[in-house]
């Protein structure tokens, strides 16, 4: 056991965070229970613009991670493993809700694998109590009038009234 490497663990949970909810915050939280250091990756498709441009995913990812030395927030537009490979992670964290997760999930840690046969994809279940927030879902209800406070930290709860609540803020 002697002389044995002392390596940092890096791990990226590339996601859209169009925007982040609850969900994503329990599964960063838990993955930096286990690794070193946490890439939280922006997945940004510039043919496709989201609810909230990059720069605004980043920047709310920003204020509720700020004071966390061991995170880095960043977006990139490239394949994820090639990203993990270009920031020297070895891990790509994802979580799981259900079973229709699964098999797109299934899928893509095998297209990774063949493409970066180094890279491991670690799944987390998503806890019971999030296993229904989707970023998607989240919107609808708000552009239907309903506040998401209980599952989105409050600056993207604000972000997410502003942009897509029928009630305009004076
Ligand atoms: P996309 O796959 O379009 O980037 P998301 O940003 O919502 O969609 O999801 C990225 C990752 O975060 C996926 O692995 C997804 O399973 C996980 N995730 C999203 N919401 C939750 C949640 N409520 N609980 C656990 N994991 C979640």
């Amino acid at each position: 056991m002697a002389n044995r490497e002392i390596r940092e663990k890096v791990a990226v949970f590339p996601a859209s965070f169009d925007p982040l909810t609850n969900g994503h915050l329990d599964i960063v939280e838990r993955a930096l229970g286990i690794f070193d250091r946490l890439f939280l990756a922006v997945a940004f498709n510039i043919e496709k613009e989201g609810t909230f441009s990059k720069d605004e995913r980043i920047a709310m990812l920003r204020s509720v991670f700020g004071d966390e030395p061991r995170i880095e927030v960043t977006a990139f537009d490239n394949l994820t493993v090639d990203f993990a490979m270009e920031i020297g992670a070895k891990v790509i964290i994802r979580g799981l809700r259900a079973m229709s997760d699964f098999e797109y999930e299934f899928e893509m840690a095998l297209m990774n694998k063949h493409l970066y046969p180094e890279v491991e994809t670690v799944f987390m279940m998503a806890s019971q109590k999030y296993l229904y927030v989707s970023s998607s879902r989240l919107k609808e209800l708000v552009r239907l009038g309903r506040t998401v406070d209980a599952f989105v930290p409050e600056i993207v709860a604000k972000k997410l009234h502003e942009r897509l609540g029928r009630v305009k803020p004076a």
